[in-house]
């Protein structure tokens, strides 16, 4: 079986960039938060278990997500955003549990945003972190969005503080420069698990 790395990074800390650099190097990447989009779609136990809690609005007359209807109605709703994380993560992880069966490299890489708050780390071989000063998170969230300043702060606010996931993280990319230097650390933090 594979060893998993748990790859994370909070917004606009360069994670994606690094996955691709990680694929580049031959080794698998699974993207939980754009699976996490697709299987709303495709697994029907989970459709209907969003439907059941939060009506039939939550799919369209295609039957397709409606991503807006539901960002509006858990919006300022705690407890029924938690209900619905509740019912989405669990299939997302076994979506990953079968995603990894299959796959034949003695290393797989697991990108998401939530790594250690979802405790996902734990069942890590190892777990890397992406961070980069806030401003130039802000600012490259700003480009590659068209967002302002204080959207991309707002988000930034809501997640784990760094220097907490700098502490819970086996390998850290520092991710303040250029690309190039971004690609090196890259393959030193692989080659290190190695
Ligand atoms: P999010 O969580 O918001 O999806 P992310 O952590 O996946 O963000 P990326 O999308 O990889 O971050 O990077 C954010 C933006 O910054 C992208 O447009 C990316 O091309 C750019 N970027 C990342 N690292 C660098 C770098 N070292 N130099 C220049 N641009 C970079």
């Amino acid at each position: 079986t594979s060893k998993i790395i748990g790859l994370t990074g909070g917004i606009g800390s360069g994670k994606t960039t690094v996955a691709k650099f990680i694929e580049d190097c031959g080794f698998p990447v699974y993207y939980s938060d754009d699976r996490a989009k697709e299987i709303v779609n495709d697994n029907d136990d989970l459709k209907l278990k969003i439907t059941e809690l939060l009506g039939n609005e939550a799919y369209d007359q295609n039957g397709l997500y409606n991503r807006k209807f539901v960002s509006e109605k858990v919006f300022n709703d705690k407890e029924l955003l938690q209900k619905l994380n509740e019912i989405i993560h669990p299939a997302v992880r076994i979506d990953f549990e079968d995603w990894v069966k299959k796959q034949k490299k003695y290393l797989v890489f697991k990108e998401t945003a939530l790594l250690f708050e979802l405790k996902l780390h734990l069942q890590c071989y190892r777990s890397i972190l992406v961070t980069a000063e806030d401003n130039i998170r802000i600012k490259r969230v700003m480009d590659r969005d068209r967002k302002t300043y204080r959207e991309v702060q707002s988000v930034m606010e809501k997640q784990l503080p760094e220097k907490d996931k700098i502490k819970l993280a086996d390998c850290v990319i520092y991710n303040n420069t250029n690309l190039d230097d971004l690609k090196d650390q890259t393959e030193k933090v692989i080659f290190d698990i190695e």
